[in-house]
């Protein structure tokens, strides 16, 4: 455990096997309520006699897929079905979640990026040290449930998240959870070796993590939500830690890798995007990606904007409308496997 303290703290006895439902507890002071607290929901199942594994959904506040799958999991299973721990966190960021909002409105911090966290900082940071230095030290395997949010739309993956100092064996555990977890892209991406998220942190203290994106464009996806069912109770099962049967081998998930130089299509401008490719589609260095318009000036040619690389198209943006700098679509590649 970290000797940095708290300010988070929670209902539930960790000594005790079965099954308890409740929460941590963030401290927040507001206008209201001088010395009243915002409740994040938490759940244990099992006894501890195998694997810990910890589940998060909501570290974005408008990703859905991921709470209500994991309240599905708290609501149906008993302590039995459990062989180890489960550890529940269905609104990781409850305060962004109720204001289905990707950031805090408390403090506009995105949870996703402000690991290590601090127990003394702001709303989101006090989150993140709860989760980094009271839930990650006590787990086996980190899976962390994401989808799009309001600006993406994506394709479903597994993201396994590689940092420049991981033991190879944590890395390999990483990617057999991917791989079992089954999802239509498995990306092996090192951007997300960026400790400030809650899978790159898990990563940087040697944790196998996986992340994975489920639905999109804010809303609920009912193919996300079986598919997520489905996907975490086969990585469970692999885990051990929620028996199941398992088919013989894995199911098929294409491994690929942000396309690392041009693989972001960011606007060079403001105005309207209109991509020309959807998801899914295979596109060339130097085809037109799409156009930008700017709707008030008719007269104006919309502006041509070309794809730097050739790739897959992964995600792409939501919002017609576009600022300069506004993420557009992202590419990936094929990865080779990892040597297992
Ligand atoms: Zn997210």
């Amino acid at each position: 455990m970290s000797d940095r303290g708290s300010t988070v703290f929670t209902d539930i006895d960790w000594a005790k096997p079965g099954k308890q439902v409740g929460h941590a507890w963030l401290p927040y002071s507001g206008h209201d309520d001088a010395w009243g607290a915002i409740a994040l929901p938490l759940a244990v199942i099992g006894d501890g006699q195998g694997p810990t594994v910890l589940i998060t959904g909501a570290i974005h506040g408008d990703e859905y897929e991921g709470p209500i799958v994991i309240n599905e999991l708290i609501r149906s299973l008993e302590p039995a079905q459990v062989k180890g721990r489960l550890i529940l966190m269905p609104a990781a960021n409850a305060p962004a979640l109720l204001a289905a909002s990707r950031v805090s409105p408390l403090d506009g911090k995105n949870l996703a990026r402000v690991f290590p966290g601090n127990p003394f900082g702001t709303p989101t940071e006090q989150i993140a040290a709860f989760i980094h230095d009271v839930l990650f030290p006590r787990c086996d395997a980190y899976v962390d449930l994401h989808a799009g949010g309001s600006s993406l739309f994506i394709e479903e993956s597994a993201q396994v998240v590689v940092t420049p100092t991981m033991a190879p064996a944590v890395r390999e555990r990483a990617e057999d959870m991917a791989r079992w977890f089954g999802a239509k892209l498995t990306v092996i991406t090192d951007n997300m070796g960026d400790p400030r998220t809650s899978c790159g942190a898990a990563a940087h203290l040697g944790l196998a993590a996986i992340a994975a994106e489920m639905g999109e464009n804010g809303s609920v996806s009912p193919r996300g939500v079986k598919r997520t069912r489905e996907c975490l109770a086969r990585v469970l099962a692999r885990l051990g830690v929620v028996p199941g049967a398992l088919p013989d081998m894995p199911p098929a998930s294409r491994r690929v890798r942000i396309v690392p130089r041009g693989g972001n299509l960011l606007s060079p401008g403001d105005g309207y995007f209109e991509p020309l490719h959807a998801l899914g589609g295979t596109v060339q260095e130097g085809d037109v990606a799409g156009y930008l318009h700017v709707l008030t000036e008719p007269g104006l040619a919309p502006r041509e904007l070309r794809f730097a690389a050739s790739g897959t198209v992964y995600s792409q943006r939501t919002f017609g409308i576009t600022r300069q700098g506004n993420n557009l679509c992202v590419l990936v590649e094929d990865e080779a496997e990892v040597a297992a």
